[in-house]
């Protein structure tokens, strides 16, 4: 995929296009934060595309966010925004996600991106729940007719990749915290998505077999990653995307993917 966006990269560039930019917006010193960022600089690099990083200190007020996030905004040069959650307590985060221009919310987390997706129209969507899609259809899993369970409702997995697999004709059952007999629920999935942040939650009795599962958790124990599956699920299902890996790379590459398509959306 990082291959494809090189490729639409280098074709914009050779046309006489400007190449595209995508800014990072960090505030404070968070290491997690500092680690996914030094990525996001280093997946750019690869495909062409350039970045750069606008670093605000822990004790900044949402204002101050929302007026630099403006004048990335307002900069030509800029084809993606994003804003590293997360923000210090005292800065709203749904305001700093908002102030960003929605041609340029790569994370899709603007309302007005989450909104045309549940109309069914053009939209930069998040990474992850565009990524899991991308997953299923680089294996060719039949996703139409098929019946999905998701667990997990938040803004950026669970919810999006619901609607992203009913757009796709799905029959989807969302799962959460006060579900009952979630159980019963998962086995009759053809499509398990575990979005919940509990290690190895899912365990083969709860998977249909034959089943296309994907683990989105990250959970760390005891220094390692966890997924939300346990990998003994892997004898059961027809497919599983492992963590680590999978959902993981996947949604770094769906960060330059759509920092291409917003440059390609905003400038055609
Ligand atoms: P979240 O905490 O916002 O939401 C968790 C959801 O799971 C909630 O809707 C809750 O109702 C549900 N849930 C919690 N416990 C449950 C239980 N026992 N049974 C059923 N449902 C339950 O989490 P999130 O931001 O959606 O992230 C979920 C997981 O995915 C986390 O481990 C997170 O680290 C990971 N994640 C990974 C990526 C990636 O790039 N791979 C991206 C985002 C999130």
């Amino acid at each position: 995929m990082l291959e494809e966006v090189r490729q639409g990269v280098a074709r914009r560039v050779a046309g006489g296009g400007p190449r595209p930019h995508l800014s990072v917006v960090l505030v404070g010193h968070h290491p997690a934060s500092e680690t996914y960022v030094r990525h996001k600089h280093r997946d750019a690099e690869q495909v062409g595309i350039t970045s750069s990083d606008h670093r605000l200190p822990e004790t900044v007020s949402t204002e101050e966010v929302v007026e630099l996030v403006g004048h990335l905004n307002a900069d030509p040069a800029v084809s993606g925004i994003l804003v590293q959650t997360p923000l210090p307590p005292q800065v709203a985060t749904g305001v700093a996600l908002e102030a960003v221009d929605p041609a340029r919310d790569v994370d899709g987390l603007h309302p007005l991106n989450q909104g045309r997706l549940l109309r069914d129209e053009e939209a930069l969507v998040a990474c992850t729940p565009a990524g899991i899609l991308r997953l299923l259809d680089d294996h060719q899993v039949e996703i139409e007719g098929r019946r999905a369970v998701v667990i997990g409702r938040s803004t950026i997995v669970g919810k999006p990749v619901a609607i992203l697999l009913l757009r796709r004709n799905a029959t989807v059952t969302v799962c959460h915290s006060r579900t009952r007999e979630l159980d019963e629920i998962s086995r009759q999935a053809d499509i398990l998505v575990a979005a919940l942040g509990r290690p190895h939650f899912v365990r083969p009795e709860m998977v249909k077999e034959g089943a296309a599962v994907v683990d989105v958790g990250i959970n760390p124990v005891d220094g390692k990653l966890r997924g939300d599956v346990d990998p003994a699920v892997a004898e059961k299902a027809g497919w599983l995307s492992p963590v680590p890996g999978g959902v993981g790379p996947m949604t770094r590459a769906m960060l330059m993917w759509n920092t291409l398509k917003a440059e390609q959306l905003r400038r055609p």
